[in-house]
Formats: structure tokens, sequence, C-alpha cells
């Protein structure tokens, strides 16, 4: 069993998280300069682990978002980024990747303080991963062009020629609202192709972990990006992220989080007709045939969501196994779940940190008491505790009916079902029978079998004989209720231009 959680360590290591903490005031980047909400108002940071408050960030809400906005369009409209050479914005960039990269010991404690993640999910992991958006999307700067197109127009005077061609701009002011789970590289998936294409941005963290946002801020700044043009309001979703969405002068809200609050956006953002994109929740399956590389697979799954705690949006939550080996895997999973180390993320021991707060954690509980209270087996885990009640045993659930919530809705915690696979024919409306279509994960050395289901899977991504694996060059985002478009890869950069369409009679 996993042991009952001991705090032995909750202070950062590094000089630069102990500084950060102690030494300045965490204030809104806003037209370049520092500033306090205008109604004076802030919200505590809490160590998940312990329930401390380690700092306060501004509450900021409308009038502080009219004020970045405004900040935002006067980049914007001056041309002080998007007049630069592509050349010139990819090497900001690749010194903001530099920078991140310089201060990534210091990065990894701030997000564990904040946010509660076991150390190495951030140090190798996410942070790294931030760092790769910055220098792929470096590069993409100068590889934004349009196309000069032939037309079939029969219609121009006598003796001309039609010219026709497309360019690409920036599409302006960009709102980003992005979640608490993993914040440094889901808000550099968001800022790094923001700025690539010349847009200005607003930065709008979740009120959970706001203080890696504010000195992401710091470093952006330093790599030379003008003022202006990356913003950070902290403060309240139905507030500031509110504010952010409904406003008349923001072209773009690019979001990732929940689906309910996606929806919620959406309606915002009706006003001006805004362009939205979100990347929003899901219920990923992993499925294990009887000829995987048990070796491999029994940890990838239990990898798929245990990791960061379980708080990742592509987690593999619903495990589906061939009968035959069924017993084996689910028996594998649970010892790796049995065995985890839960404790506080600065601890470098730890593999299972706190959820993100104690209302999130109460959330995972329900799930867990429903499911066992419908009918099914707790496998392993399934308790919560901690100083401040924010840590959960990581849980393998079985005996399941497909209806039950446990299985259907998005827990966001270290939560698996485990399903058996009756018949092969099965699969893809097994692993399709939810609402979102976010990712999946296929574990079998049978080639014909893994490429059939990667076909017949209503996904975003499908992993196979992996799952987690992420890449600044790798398209993510869903099908169905987990969202529109897709953040990474080369057309990432799109969510953030117009095509202006230019034609001519020369
Ligand atoms: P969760 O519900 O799991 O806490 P959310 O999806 O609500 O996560 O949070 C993701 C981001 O959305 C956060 O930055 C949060 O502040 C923001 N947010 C929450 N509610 C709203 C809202 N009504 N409008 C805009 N942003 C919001």
């Amino acid at each position: 069993m996993n042991a009952v959680v001991e705090i032995k360590i909750d202070q950062p290591k590094t000089s630069g998280a102990q500084a950060f903490l102690r030494g300045r005031d965490k204030k809104m980047l806003i037209g370049g300069e520092w500033r306090d909400a205008v109604s004076g108002q802030r919200i505590d940071s809490r160590d998940p682990a312990t329930g401390k408050v380690i700092g306060t960030v501004p509450r900021g809400a409308k009038a502080d978002v009219d004020l970045a906005v405004k900040a935002a369009r006067e980049a914007f409209d001056k041309g002080v980024w998007r007049d630069k050479t592509p050349d010139e914005r990819g090497r900001i960039l690749w010194k903001i990747a530099e920078l991140i990269e310089a201060n990534i010991e210091e990065l990894s404690e701030l997000e564990t303080l904040d946010q509660g993640k076991p150390l190495f999910v951030g140090r190798w992991a996410e942070i790294p991963g931030a760092i790769g958006q910055f220098r792929y999307f470096a590069g993409q700067a100068s590889k934004i062009h349009g196309e000069t197109i032939p037309t079939s127009i029969n219609y121009q005077p006598p003796g001309k020629k039609i010219f026709a061609y497309t360019v690409k701009e920036p599409i302006g002011v960009v709102g980003a609202i992005t979640p608490w789970n993993s914040p440094l590289v889901l808000e550099a998936m968001k800022i790094a192709p923001c700025l690539a294409a010349g847009c200005s941005m607003i930065l709008k963290p979740a009120e959970d972990t706001s203080l890696t946002a504010i000195r992401l801020g710091e470093l952006i700044m330093e790599a030379g990006v003008p003022p202006g043009v990356f913003n950070v309001v902290t403060g309240l979703g139905p507030e500031a992220g509110q504010a952010l969405s409904e406003h008349h002068d923001v072209d773009k809200i690019a979001f990732t989080g929940s689906t309910a609050t996606g929806r919620k956006i959406l309606q915002a953002a009706g006003g001006n007709l805004k362009k939205v994109a979100l990347e929003l929740g899901g219920k990923s399956p992993s499925i294990i045939l009887a000829d995987a590389e048990m070796d491999i697979a029994i940890p990838g799954a239990a990898n798929a969501v245990f990791f960061n705690t379980g708080q990742v949006c592509v987690a593999g939550t619903r495990l589906y196994v061939e009968k035959k080996v069924f017993d084996k895997v689910v028996a594998g999973v649970a010892d790796i779940a049995k065995g985890m180390k839960l404790g506080h993320g600065l601890d470098p021991a730890t593999q299972i940190g706190p959820i993100v707060n104690k209302m999130q954690a109460d959330k995972i509980k329900g799930y867990i008491d429903g499911g066992r209270a419908a009918g099914a087996e707790i496998v392993c885990g399934g308790a919560q505790g901690g100083p401040a009640g924010t840590f959960i045993t990581p849980t393998v659930v079985a005996k399941t009916d497909h209806k039950m919530k446990i299985v259907q809705e998005e827990i966001f915690g270290p939560v698996v079902v485990a399903m058996p696979i009756d018949s092969l024919d099965d699969v893809p409306r097994l692993a399709n029978d939810t609402h979102y279509g976010l990712a999946a994960s296929v574990w079998t050395q049978d080639l014909s079998k893994a490429t059939r289901y990667a076909s017949a899977i209503k996904a975003g991504t499908v992993w196979v004989n992996c799952h987690l694996m992420f890449d600044a060059s790798l398209p993510i985002g869903g099908y169905k209720e987990s969202g529109w478009s897709r953040d990474s890869g080369t057309q990432a950069v799109d969510n953030y231009l117009e095509t202006k369409t230019v034609c001519m009679v020369v």
C-alpha cells in the first residue's frame, strides 16, 4: 500500500526560486510595465501539498483586461513586433528558449510549489517541452508565406492578365487562457506560434498556477519582445477570463481547459465573433492486446494515467485489455500503483504529488466513491489524505459498466478504469463510446491491427506502443467534444494568421 503522506521537504533549493518567492511582489505585465490590479485585490497562491500560502498575485479583472488589450492593440497597430523581420522574431523566440533553459531548475521548483507536480515532471518533460515550443516556432517565423494562384477568370479586359496571390497576416490581438495542470508548456504552446506569427498576446494563466507565468513574462521581456506585445493578466476565470473572452478588441481566444469552460468561452466570444481555438478534455483509451510486449505495455499504461498525478488532458484513463491477459495486466498496473511514492513534489523520491487544490481532489474522490456505490470494484487506491486533503492514492477500478460516470466523464486525477475486450471487433466501438476524442494508445506487435485501429479511433492523436509522446512538431488536439484546431506542428502558426487574397488585373 502507498505510505501515508509525509511532507519532508517543502522549500525550494535554488536561490532563483527562493528570491522569486520572497524577493519581489508579483505583478501583472501590461504594456511592458509591472502593475497591481486596478482594484488592488490579490489572490493567494498555495502549495497544494501543504495548503500553505506561498505568495499572492493580483486579482486582475475587467479594468485590467481593458488596459492590457489597449496595450496589445497599440503594439500591434504600431507594428513594433509584426514589422520586425521574420529572422528577428525568430531570434528573439530562440532567446526565450535559451533563457528558460538557463533558469530551468528555478522554474521547475516554482512550478512544483505552485502546482504540486513531482519535480521530474516539470524538470525533464514539461519545461523541456516549453523550450522545444520556442525553438520550433523560432524556425517557423521565417516560413510563413502565401501562394501565387493561377485562376480561371476569363472576363478581364482584352490584353490584360490576372495575377493573384495570398498573403498571411497576423490575426491581431490574441487572448490565451490556460489551465493549471501543466502551466508552462501549455502556455508556451500558445505563446510561441502566436509570437512567430507577429501577433500581440494577453495571457490569462490559471488562478491556481500563475507564478511561473509571471516569471515567464520577465524572461520574455528580457529576451527583447517589445512592450505591449506580450502581457500577463492574472485573475479568476469568471472575472479576468470572461472579460478577455468578451472583449470586442480581441481578435482571437486560444484556450486550453475543460469542455465546460470551453463552452462558456465560446458563448462569450460570440459578441464580436472573435475566432476561438479550443483544446478541451478527454477520456482517452489505452488498448492492450494479448500480443503486446507486456514489459513495455504494463508500465506504459500505468504511466499513461499516473504521470503528473493524472492531471493530463490526454491521460489514458480507460484501460481496455484483451480478455486472456486482462487479469495479468490489471494486476501489473495495480502493483505499480500500490508501489508509487506519494509526497511533496520537491522531494526527489515523489512519484505522485498532490492534486492542484482540495476542490479538485474532492471531485476525484467523488467519482471514485460514485463508482464504488454503482457497483464497481476498487482494485487499489481510492483514498484521499495529506495535510491539505489534496492527495489521492493511485486508483485502479474494475467491474464497471460502460455507462457509469467513472467510465464516461473526465476525472482529471490518478484514476483508471479497466475493462476486458471480449472480441477485437468491439475495439473501435468501445474506444469511441464517449463524447471525447482527444487521444488513444494501442499496444500490440501486430502492425495491421495497430493501423486498423489507428484509422478507426476518432481521436486527434493515436499512439502505438506508447502514450504521452509529445513534440513541438506533432499536432495535438481533439475530435468531438475534445475541441477545435490543433496546437504544435507547422499548422499551429496558422491559428494566429489570416489569409488575404490579392487579385490583380495587370
Ligand atoms: P477547471 O474547471 O478544471 O479548473 P478550467 O477549464 O475552468 O479548469 O480552467 C482553465 C482556464 O479557464 C483557467 O485559466 C480559468 O481561470 C479559465 N476560466 C474558468 N472559467 C472561465 C470563464 N468563465 N471564462 C473564461 N475563462 C475561464
